[in-house]
């Protein structure tokens, strides 16, 4: 039969059989992979879960099994609300926090609250995939600003902004931005405010890695300056496990906030009470600073043994940003060969990369690849980057 389905269309090259084996691949046991962006199991807190849990079933077990509020477990959003003082930000409060199924659900409900088709979006270049094809599902026009080591290029972000006033929001990652794994200093971060300040554009801050940070200085949150103007996106899915889904958005626009909560409530009445209850009696119970604190700690090793590794492996010609924190690393090959070239001759070899050209939404990063190194043990990453320093080294004809 013919389904007669809606018009709605992810961006159509990231249905294509390449995206599709990209993901296939990472997720194959015989592989090395360096493809996706899996937080490192190690870090998950099991036994401290286990016991969250009993507590929670002998405490509040109807609670934990009955339906419950849209905007989530107040508790939770009381912790959250406070965690915003350590990004500068001190006036949230748990009113302003939406309980979500992960930050993912906070960028599709933000799309279907924000974008009417044709409605005009800035965004980072490149910039997380996943939050491209949410927006695309509601038929805006991207406008894509490019991003430099110390952040959006705000030159380019200032022109765009004078020749969009209408856009309706702006998009950003300032802290370990997937792909790339840069972030914004404080100079780009005062500039965006400047640039943005007085405009009707709303900023998106999605900041999953932010408390990844292993070395240099943070910055704090766009909702410090920018109030209502803000939204801000979180989620227990870095610091915690990415398996309980549950992460938020802080957004202090009361009209933006009914909206939000209106299509939450269609979309699935409320994120899983259980997972919530269990989160909060966790948060409670344990020191999460520590626990964050040994995440840095393993992380900060891996990156640097990546490094280290590209240092060592990579044929002259590859250049890598080095990275502060997060769970990704950024490279940029010679001009003679393209990431596809060598996802392929990688992957014939046993390794799996990520190419970048998928997170541009314009000027395909051909020559770049993003590589992850949270979920591979020390010898799988030594070892995965000697295989594609040789992948790399034949291309080249070296
Ligand atoms: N935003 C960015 C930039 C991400 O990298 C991810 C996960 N890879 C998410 C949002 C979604 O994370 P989650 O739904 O697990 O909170």
């Amino acid at each position: 039969m013919n389904v007669h389905m809606s018009e709605k269309i992810m961006r159509p090259d990231f249905q294509g059989e390449f995206t599709a084996s990209i993901l296939a691949a990472a997720a194959s046991p015989d592989l090395i992979s360096f493809a996706g962006g899996l937080p490192n199991p190690v870090s998950f807190p099991v036994e401290a879960m286990e016991k969250a849990t009993a507590k929670v079933l002998a405490e509040n077990g109807v609670q934990a099994l009955q339906y419950s509020g849209t905007q989530g477990l107040p508790a939770l959003r009381a912790w959250i609300a406070k965690r915003y003082e350590t990004m500068g930000v001190y006036d949230v409060t748990a009113d302003d926090i939406i309980i979500t199924n992960g930050s993912q659900q906070a960028l599709a409900m933000l799309g279907m609250c924000m974008i009417d088709p044709g409605d005009k979006v800035l965004v980072e270049n490149p910039t997380y995939l996943v939050a491209l094809q949410s927006f695309h599902m509601f038929d805006p026009k991207i406008i894509p600003v490019q991003i430099n080591p110390d952040g959006i290029d705000c030159e380019k972000l200032s022109e765009t902004v004078k020749a969009n006033p209408d856009a309706k929001f702006i998009y950003v990652i300032p802290n370990f931005q997937n792909p790339t794994g840069l972030s914004y200093t404080k100079e780009v971060h005062d500039k965006v405010v400047e640039i943005l300040k007085g405009t009707d554009i709303l900023l998106i801050e999605d900041n999953p890695y932010r408390e990844l940070r292993f070395a240099g200085e943070a910055t704090d949150s766009f909702g410090k300056e920018l109030g209502e103007q803000c939204c801000m996106l979180g989620t227990f899915s870095k610091i915690v496990a990415p398996g309980m889904r549950i992460g938020w958005i802080c957004v202090r626009n009361k009209e933006l906030k009914a909206k939000l909560l209106s299509y939450k409530s269609t979309a699935d009445l409320h994120t899983n009470i259980f997972s919530q209850l269990v989160l909060a009696q966790y948060l409670q119970d344990n020191d999460v600073d520590a626990h964050i604190e040994k995440t840095k700690e393993l992380y900060r090793a891996k990156a640097n043994l990546m490094m280290d590794c590209m240092r060592k492996y990579l044929p002259e010609g590859v250049t890598f940003t080095p990275t502060e924190g997060g769970m990704f690393l950024w490279a940029t090959l010679p001009d003679s060969i393209t990431s596809v070239d060598l996802y392929r001759a990688a992957l014939a070899k046993g390794v799996a990369i990520c190419p970048g050209d998928p997170f541009y939404e314009i000027d395909r990063g051909v020559h770049t690849v993003r590589l992850n190194y949270s979920n591979s043990t020390d010898e799988i990453i030594e070892k995965g980057m000697k295989l594609l320093g040789e992948a790399c080294a034949e291309l080249l004809g070296k």
